[in-house]
Parts: C-alpha cells; sequence; structure tokens
C-alpha cells in the first residue's frame, strides 16, 4: 500500500519566538529558517510581517528555501474592506509562497473580543483567503481556539473552517490555542471534522499546558488529520508547542505511523536530529535538556548495573529506538550504584581495553584492578565526585590505577593572590594573581600570572610552567566552560568544580575537581584536562 503524505509546518520563529526569554534576531531566524529547511520541513513560518521590524525585514531578507516560507497574519479587521486594511496589506505585500492566516472560531471569543457578529467572522475569512490566493499565495487558515469553540457551538466552529476550505485555502489548521484539550477529544473532534473538510486539508497546531502537545498532535493525525504543526524542542509561550524534535523521530520510527505516511526528513536527516535541537539550545544560550525524549543527553543512558549487563548483550533489551538514528548515543554511567559490568563498559568505550589488548594486556571482568578501580570510585563518589559529566576525569583515573599515565609534572606549589584597588585613573579594579611551581623531571619551573579571576590566573600561570616542555601538545588546549557547585556531604560542604574544554580535534573534555577550598578544586579539574591532553597525544614523559 503506497504510504500517504504528512506535512510538517514548524512556527518556531512565530509561535515559538513568543517563549519567555527567547528574542531571535534576524541573523538567528535567517540561520533557524535554513536549519529547519535543511532538515526536510514543508512550511516555515517565519514570522508576522508588520508587527515588528526583525519579522518584516526577514520577508525581504528572504533567502531562497526548498519548503514553503510562511507568513503569518490576521485576516481583514471586522467591518473594513480588504484594501482597506494595512495589516493585512502588509501581509499580502510580504515576499512569502503562503500566508497563514489566524482567526476566531469560537463564538464567544466573536462577541467578546472582536465585537461583532458571526456573519461578519465568516466574511471576513472568505474574503482574506480569496484576496491572498489573488496575490498568488498558498493560504492556511489557523482556527484560533477551535476545540473549545467546537465544544461551545460546533456548527460555528465548523463553518469557519468550511469558509476558508471553501474559498480555496490549502489548509484548514484546528488549534488548541489554551493547550488545555485531552487526547480522546481531539481525536473525536477532528475525526468529525474531517467527514466535512478532507483529511488532507486538516492541520493539527497543539499547545503542551497539559504535557500532551506530542500526543494531541497524534491523536488529530489517527483521526485524518495530514499536517502537524510545532516548533523545535517545543519551544513556545506558557508550556510551549508540540515539539517537532519528538514528533519526528516517533513518525519515522514507529511502525504505526512509518508505514502509513512519508514526510519531508530522510533518515539521514534524522540521524542529524540530536545536533539541531542542541544547536538551537546553543544559540537561546539554555542548557539543553538532558531528560529530552530521543535527543536528550540521558535518553539512552543507563545507569544500574544489572540493566547495563544486559545493555552489553543486547543493546535493545532497554532502549526502545536505536540512538544512532537520531545522532544520539548510548551512555553507561559509572556511579555509587555501579556494578563491574558498568566500568567494564565505561573502560570499553574510552578504548581502554582495546589499547590494552594491542599492548598484551587482557583485562576481564575478573582482573583485580577493575575491582581496584570500582572501589576508587566509589570512594570518590563518597567525597563528591560524580563521574557522569567528567569521562575525562574518569579516563584520567583509569589510566591511573593501570599504570597508564606517566609522572608528566608535580605541582610543587602554587600561591594566588585576589587584590581589589583602585586603577592609575581611579577606577576600582579586581586583579588576580598566581604564582605555580611545577616539577618536571629533574627541573623545577616557576611562572607566574595574572588572570581576570584567580582560577583564569592559576590556569594561565599552570599552562606557562608546562608549556616549557610539553608545548605542542596543549598550546591549543582552551577552557571553554567553568561550573561550581557547592555539596553538602553531610559533615562538611564541599566543592564541585566542573571545567569544560576544547583541545586541538575540537573533541570536549569534562573534568572535575573536589575540595573543601574552590582553588584546590579547580587545580585539579584544570590539571586532568592538561593530562588527558598529554595521554592521549602520547607525549613522552
Ligand atoms: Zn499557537
Amino acid at each position: 500500500m503506497p504510504r500517504e503524505r504528512l506535512y510538517l509546518f514548524d512556527t518556531t520563529l512565530r509561535d515559538g519566538a513568543q517563549t519567555n526569554g527567547v528574542d531571535f534576531t534576524l541573523a538567528d531566524k535567517l540561520t533557524i529558517a535554513r536549519m529547519l529547511d535543511d532538515l526536510g520541513i514543508d512550511y516555515v513560518e517565519a514570522g508576522y510581517p508588520g508587527a515588528n521590524p526583525t519579522d518584516t525585514n526577514f520577508f525581504f531578507e528572504r533567502r531562497p528555501l526548498r519548503g514553503i516560507l510562511t507568513a503569518f497574519g490576521m485576516t481583514r479587521r471586522p467591518g473594513r474592506s480588504t484594501s482597506n486594511d494595512p495589516g493585512l496589506a502588509a501581509l499580502l505585500d510580504a515576499q512569502a509562497d503562503a500566508i497563514c492566516f489566524v482567526a476566531k472560531s469560537w463564538d464567544y471569543h466573536v462577541r467578546v473580543a472582536l465585537e461583532t457578529t458571526e456573519e461578519e467572522n465568516l466574511a471576513s475569512i472568505r474574503d482574506s483567503v480569496r484576496a491572498a490566493k489573488a496575490k498568488g499565495r498558498e493560504v492556511l487558515l489557523d482556527c484560533e481556539h477551535f476545540f473549545d469553540g467546537y465544544k461551545a457551538k460546533p456548527a460555528f466552529a465548523l463553518a469557519c473552517a468550511k469558509a476558508a476550505y471553501e474559498e480555496g485555502a490549502r489548509w484548514v489548521v484546528l488549534c488548541d490555542t489554551n493547550g488545555g484539550t485531552l487526547p480522546h477529544e481531539v481525536e473525536k473532534i477532528v475525526g468529525e471534522v474531517c467527514q466535512a473538510i478532507p483529511g488532507d486539508h486538516v492541520g493539527i497546531h497543539a499547545h503542551n499546558d497539559t504535557e500532551q502537545a506530542v500526543a494531541n498532535s497524534f491523536a488529530a493525525v489517527r483521526a485524518g488529520a495530514r499536517q502537524i504543526q510545532g516548533t523545535l524542542n517545543g519551544l513556545g509561550e506558557r508550556c510551549g508547542n508540540a515539539n517537532l524534535v519528538s514528533i519526528i523521530p516517533t513518525l519515522k520510527l514507529k511502525p504505526e505511523f512509518s508505514q502509513k505516511f512519508d514526510i519531508g526528513v530522510s533518515d539521514e536527516k534524522l540521524s542529524g536530529l540530536a545536533h539541531v535541537s542542541h544547536r538551537l539550545d546553543e544559540m537561546l544560550n539554555r542548557a539543553p535538556d538532558r531528560h529530552a525524549p530521543y535527543v536528550g543527553d540521558s535518553a539512552f543512558t543507563t545507569k544500574a548495573g544489572i540493566h547495563a549487563s544486559a545493555i552489553m548483550k543486547e543493546p535493545a533489551t532497554y532502549e526502545h529506538v536505536a540512538p544512532e538514528l537520531v545522532g544520539n548515543r548510548r551512555k553507561l554511567l559509572v556511579s555509587d550504584q555501579a556494578g563491574k559490568s558498568n566500568v567494564l563498559a565505561e573502560l570499553d568505550r574510552s578504548g581502554l581495553i582495546a589499547e590494552l589488548k594491542s599492548l598484551g594486556i587482557s583485562l576481564d571482568k575478573d582482573d583485580p584492578r577493575i575491582a581496584r578501580l570500582l572501589e576508587e570510585v566509589k570512594a570518590r563518589e563518597a567525597k563528591g565526585y560524580a563521574y557522569e559529566n567528567a569521562q575525562t576525569s574518569f579516563e584520567v583515573l583509569a589510566r591511573r590505577l593501570l599504570g597508564q599515565v606517566p609522572d608528566y609534572f608535580d605541582v610543587v606549589q602554587y600561591d594566588v593572590n585576589v587584590e581589589q584597588r583602585y586603577n592609575a585613573v581611579g577606577e576600582k579594579v579586581t586583579v588576580a594573581m598566581a604564582i605555580v611551581k611545577v616539577k618536571i623531571g629533574n627541573e623545577t619551573f616557576i611562572s607566574a600570572a595574572e588572570g581576570k579571576g584567580p582560577v583564569n590566573a592559576l590556569d594561565v600561570a599552570l599552562r606557562k610552567d608546562i608549556t616549557k616542555q610539553f608545548a605542542p601538545y596543549i598550546e591549543n588546549l582552551k577552557l571553554t566552560d567553568y561550573r561550581v557547585r557547592i555539596l553538602n556531604t553531610g559533615t562538611e560542604a564541599v566543592t564541585r568544580v566542573l571545567v569544560e574544554s576544547e583541545d586541538e580535534a575540537g573533541d570536549r573534555l569534562s573534568t572535575i575537581g573536589v575540595s573543601e577550598n574552590i582553588i584546590d578544586a579547580s587545580v585539579q579539574a584544570l590539571m586532568d584536562a592538561i593530562i588527558y591532553t598529554l595521554v592521549k597525544s602520547r607525549a613522552p614523559a
């Protein structure tokens, strides 16, 4: 049986831009539009021309897209003609392939918000669709509050949808604007609408106020709708819109949908989905949600020992889909619940077991060094270490216990000093200075450095010393993130520092330090990154 085409409509740049704290620049919008287009989204709704300069300019700046570039706006205002409505004129003038109108479909809103009659609302829909079609645009109508409206007065809600369809709108989109409708209600109502309007002209626009926007979208598809509207990472006002990053893999990977429908996203593009999701977070300067379905860091992470053992034997035992299909990867955590199999898996992932094998050392579950490593990890976790986000430090620890870390250098002494004073022009400045004494082989080096803060000063001074011997190996190691957390371990507070660095190849190193003293914790984390880089690049000790 041939598969039916299901269309995806993205509104990250319009509804998603309503998210609290999200403020897209024109450059952001252009980048995101290209990203969506490259992913294979059919409709990219880019904004509301006339509403603000960014959105208006977007359509002047438009670049060619494979998909259908869509402008959003209101139907003509009640009591005006289409030729005498500046808002509508701006929308019709925008260089878009399609226009998505929004119109009321709840009699209560027509009366109270628009203060007009049901007949005038229907006439406004018909006139606006006709005007946009005359301009050569594909037309969509978002029926605002459709589900609430349908529950209140089904004949009127349906009349709004039919008015647009009969006038030639390509799509009539049923919006759950308040986000309070439940999946079984969506399925029933969309089913009834599809008896009056063919399903391949019906779309769903769901909001996530009961955390069911994704489920509501699928309920609508089951009932006959063939367009899904949503946003990347579920961005959107209040609790957000339906999350396309969850919807796309479900459509592609779950037989109920994949056997019936084709979408514009190819298997290859699906395997870049995690990247797309994280890239958007980066642009918004947000930490990606670790627990996001499919693409989150934890989506394919297993912690408990007995599960890890099963996963090593057969991944499908604890995974609903293969992580690579969506660009994610399987992770096994080292934790205080860890069994030997977790430690082994972690060692395996770091390539250590293979490397040991190549050196003629075979390491199996019963190797006493595995047990020793496990003991060490547990003891450190009791002190506040957490290796789940510090894989690099874990590998350094493992290699050290296995005798694979040469004595590259030894930090003999350091001193760090923070001073606040007035500078020559009378401004108050804070200056940090560090002196670090390092022994490399039989030589002792002392370097001093100033920095933006004590950690930065220490980092610079430490590298100055180490660079004297190991310059080519660590020159391009950059500190990219630094996070501090105060932990209460029961008897006293300790500081946990997580450092992220990037090496020459662009790989991210995550290291950890724990101490009662923040400076000491920072030095541990900085040193792990340097040592790891030296080991990896096989620097001679
Ligand atoms: Zn919306």
